[in-house]
């Protein structure tokens, strides 16, 4: 029988309370009250317990979003560490750290804002609150509703199930939320995004979207080694020649450090640890010195959505509208997002307004978005970045024994599409979902076989996976069904043993999946999911090599505590 729940009727519906749909709400709120008359019923629902308790990025934020969205945002109290004073980039070797006589266009900062996502987020929730919008933390959007092709509003995931599926004491049933507008602001693979995509592939982009996964701590450091306005970037060494990725190493203020290293998920080795390359990369002598003394604050991990501009979706259908990293509006080869998610919401507000004057949500009323977006700088931002990530491919296919040889056509493509604006050497760089790529465990060479040892962790410097989940405060109840579902878990046993290896105890950084002895298949292993430890950082629901990993919404308020990052 069919749970009986409630309902709750609004004009507008933003799912995901992030720096996209929170610059969309704010706009929206300040272009109705210039319209004047009634206001429309405006709500933001958000899976975290608490405002920016799921949002984290490096982070180095071009502020010319929120200069266009709040003018005087400085005097408004805008959060941030400091400005951008001095960068540097750098080419990593096991033991040397080479300095790149310029710092590349890419990495260029001067200007730009050392800041807390979590912070700005929280900064903006405020600004729209002061607006009159109602927003909603620990309400995850579990299930898109539809009438027929339309989409109509949200399912909220339900709350006191307990692991077996039976209703507990607190039982309480997700309520729906109908809008004339879903405006789908989730973050990267966002799980209604997903599910809108599936139902409605002629949306998806000319190429899949392709992922990164970005690894993130802030260490408390000496105050001698602190340099407030430094930005430095790296690429080289952990990663091997194949493995697309580099980091971050940003001055916070009070002494802290931001430090993250970045992963492509289109690594060809099933053993591709991201959470592994970041502990292995602090060892380095040059990061090793800026930390020596330090201690570990905060650890988070989230994927980077890196296909560009022919990776994203339409932005508009029946009934709703996509911004943010669930759009793919970020900017894989500057590294940065803030900014381009920031100005999707804004042209989501202004086509919002038009359907509303219109009374007209279908995809004809909402199409105005892809007008604005191809008349804003954050197309042509995109556009000069189009063919960034996806030439990597031609990397993994040149032979091994030229080994950084081999990168030779990425570069030759990322320097051809700085005088080309953003061609490079073709039209369109063809792309395929990230774990197409994963080798068998048959199609490795023996240094690759090899190339599975994790480093040694010393609690000081370097830490398991169990431990760096503490210090990214993740809490789940303990007695729900895992929010982490696999489709068929005799794959594990009967194939990806054999196959790849179990790729899920590798790419995970929170150690959520771990193979067991069976207890019915002698001298076989079994999947176990801690799905307690989960960051919600969407890796596996990407790069599982038979995609049978469905991330999907925990219990309301649960997942990571990501204060300050
Ligand atoms: Fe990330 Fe999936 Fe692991 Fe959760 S279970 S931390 S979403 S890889």
């Amino acid at each position: 029988m069919a749970l009986e729940r409630d309902r709750l009727d609004v004009d507008i519906l933003f799912v995901g309370a992030g720096p996209g749909n929170l610059a969309s709400v704010i706009r929206l709120a300040d272009l109705c009250q210039e319209r004047g008359g009634e206001p429309p019923a405006i709500l933001v629902v958000e899976k975290a317990a608490e405002i920016g308790g799921h949002q984290l990025s490096g982070a180095v934020m071009n502020p010319i979003a929120v200069a266009e969205l709040i003018p005087d945002y400085r005097e408004n109290g805008f959060p941030f560490d400091s400005e951008v004073t001095q960068e540097g980039a750098y080419f990593l070797t096991p033991k040397r750290a080479i300095k790149f006589p310029i710092t590349p266009p890419q990495f260029m900062n001067h200007g730009n804002l050392i800041c807390s996502l979590s912070d700005v987020v929280k900064w903006m929730a405020e600004q729209a609150e002061a607006r009159g919008i109602e927003i909603y933390p620990g309400f995850p959007a579990a299930k898109l509703l539809f009438d027929g092709d339309r989409v109509v509003g949200v399912q909220i995931q339900d709350r006191g199930i307990d692991k077996d599926g039976s209703e507990k004491g607190n039982f309480e049933p997700g309520p729906e939320i109908y809008a004339k507008c879903v405006v789908l602001g989730e973050g990267p693979r966002g799980s209604c995004t997903k599910q809108l995509l599936d139902a409605q592939p002629q949306l998806r982009g000319a190429n899949p979207q392709i992922y990164a996964t970005g690894i993130k701590e802030i260490w408390k450091i000496k105050p001698e080694n602190h340099v407030p306005g430094r930005v430095i970037h790296t690429m080289g060494w952990p990663h091997d020649a194949e493995t697309f990725g580099g980091s971050w190493i940003y001055d916070m203020k009070d002494h802290m450090l931001s430090i993250g290293f970045a992963t492509g998920l289109e690594s060809p080795s099933p053993y591709n640890d991201p959470h592994d390359k970041m502990q292995r990369f602090k060892l380095h002598p040059f990061v090793r010195a800026l930390l020596d003394g330090g201690e570990l604050v905060r650890y988070g991990a989230k994927t980077i959505p890196e296909g560009g501009l022919f990776s994203q979706p339409r932005l508009y259908t029946d009934g709703a509208l996509l911004v943010g990293d669930s759009a793919g509006f970020c900017n894989g080869e500057r590294l940065k997002g803030i900014h381009m998610a920031m100005k999707g919401g804004m042209l989501a507000a202004e086509t919002i307004v038009d359907a509303l004057a219109k009374d007209d949500f279908s995809a004809d009323g909402l199409k105005g978005i892809e007008d604005r977006y191809r008349e804003s700088w954050a197309y042509a931002e995109h556009r000069n970045s189009r063919n960034f990530h996806q030439a990597w491919k031609w990397v993994q296919k040149m032979p091994r024994w030229l080994g950084w040889a081999r990168q030779a056509p990425f570069f030759l493509n990322t320097g051809l599409a700085m005088i080309t604006g953003g061609r490079g050497l073709q039209k369109m760089i063809t792309a395929e979902e990230d774990y197409k790529h994963m080798r068998k465990l048959s199609e490795l060479t023996p240094a690759q076989l090899a190339n599975k040892e994790k480093v040694e962790y010393d609690n000081k410097y370097t830490f398991d996976k169990v431990t760096a989940v503490d210090f990214a405060g993740s809490r789940h109840e303990t007695d729900q069904p895992h929010h982490l579902v696999v489709a068929d878990t005799d794959v594990c046993t009967d194939r990806c043993t054999e196959e790849y290896g179990n790729p899920c105890e590798h790419f995970c950084p929170a150690e959520v999946y771990e193979m067991v002895d069976h207890p019915d298949k002698p001298g076989k292993k079994k999947l176990m999911i801690h799905h307690e430890n989960c960051v919600h950082c969407k890796t596996c629901d990407i790069a599982d090599p038979y995609a049978r990993i469905t991330w999907t919404t925990p219990e309301g308020g649960d997942g990571p505590d990501y204060t300050r990052m």
